[in-house]
């Protein structure tokens, strides 16, 4: 079969023919239907070899919808032609974290030498994958599976970081938004879904700018220097009482402080290298900041109920198999509106 592999490090991913794979006992094997290209997959190919904590090559994706072709042995809660969706991040099963659904938070993965799909194990983009437990496949029924692929990550990450921050959300609140590309554009319409709040979204591209507004975001405005001063503007001196940062870096995360209101959350959801000083002073009275990863599993079934009733929708740009490098250029290259999906 083919598959997108990302083979030694540094060097840019490429279209292979590996032998399919067969289920073993607990396993499932999917037919790929589609398979999103997430920017963490960049994070991945930045690291030095000896800094991966597992082996290469590696079939990348982690977003992955599919059917069922074949179950492994022991294997009874699905069946072959079922249309599911992939929950990522996959744990134990068995600690106190997996026991309620957060296996993004397992207790054990890392002893264990679990890693999701395309992030240490083999992942999405390809023709077939394997999965590592049934327990992780979400029937999606009707979703079209170009659209719910996206939803396992880019839309999971920021519902599951928004829902933190609802309780702030009230009548009268501002949610921030930096970085309005594949988690953005999705929370910016969680947001106004969910929440009274005003949306501001901030990007470098006047294209995502104009993205953020077409999807709901109240106000759109470049990411430099000045936004605070324009949030401090649009807010009457009020100021953000939630702050969601889809970039990470450094000056994102300094932009995502300078907005915070007293009491605020400020989320970090980037994976940009960006650090926070915090301490009596620092930032406003009682700011939280946290660095949340992923979401749960009943988090995604509640997403896909959203997507189902028209409330978030993806933007996204389909490729075949064989385009697969040419969307991770794009990517790469700020390009991208919405999520690439590719269809192996
Ligand atoms: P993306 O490339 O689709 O979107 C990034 C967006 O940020 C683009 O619109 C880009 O124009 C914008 N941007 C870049 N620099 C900016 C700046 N200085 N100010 C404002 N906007 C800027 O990426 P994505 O797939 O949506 O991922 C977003 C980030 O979230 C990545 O860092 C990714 O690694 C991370 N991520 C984290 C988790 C988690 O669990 N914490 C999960 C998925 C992705
Ligand atoms: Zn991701
Ligand atoms: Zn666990």
């Amino acid at each position: 079969m083919k598959a997108l592999q990302y083979r030694s490090a540094g060097t840019a991913p490429e279209i292979v023919e590996i032998p399919r794979p067969v289920p073993g006992p607990g396993q499932v094997l999917l037919r790929v239907l589609a398979a999103g290209v997430c920017h963490s997959d960049f994070v991945v190919m930045g690291a030095p070899a000896d800094q991966l904590s597992f082996p290469l090559p590696l079939t990348l994706g982690h977003e992955g919808v599919g059917t069922v072709a074949e179950t492994g042995p022991g294997v009874h809660t699905v069946d072959v032609g079922d249309l599911v969706a992939v929950y990522g991040p996959w744990g134990c099963g068995a600690c106190a974290k997996c026991a309620v659904g957060k296996e993004n938070y397992c207790l054990r993965a890392g002893e264990l030498g679990i890693h999701p799909p395309g992030l240490g194990a083999p992942g999405a983009i390809a023709e077939y994958m394997i999965v590592d437990d049934a327990r992780h496949l979400v029937p999606i029924d009707d979703l079209d599976p170009v659209q719910a692929v996206p939803l396992t990550d880019a839309g999971l990450t920021p519902y599951h970081a928004i829902k933190h921050s609802l309780p702030k959300l009230i009548p009268g609140s501002t949610a921030v938004v930096i970085g309005a590309g594949g988690l953005g554009h999705v929370a910016i319409q969680l947001l106004r879904h969910l929440s009274p709040a005003r949306v501001i979204a901030l990007d470098v591209s006047a294209e995502k700018r104009a993205l953020a507004k077409e999807v709901g975001a109240h106000h759109a405005i470049e990411s430099d220097g000045a936004a605070a001063a324009t949030i401090r503007e649009l807010t009457a001196g009020r100021m953000a009482e939630a702050v969601f940062d889809f970039v990470g870096a450094p000056p994102t995360v300094a932009i995502a402080a300078a907005c915070a209101a007293v009491e605020a959350d400020v989320t970090i959801v980037g994976i940009g290298g960006g650090t926070l000083p915090v301490g009596f002073g620092v930032l406003p009275y009682e700011v939280s900041v946290s660095a949340p990863y992923w979401g749960s599993r009943a988090e995604l079934i509640e997403v896909f109920d959203l997507a189902r009733s028209g409330a978030i929708s993806v933007h996204t740009e389909t490729y075949a198999l064989e385009q697969a490098p040419q969307a991770y250029e794009r990517l790469h290259d700020g390009k991208v509106r919405g999520r690439a999906v590719i269809l192996p």
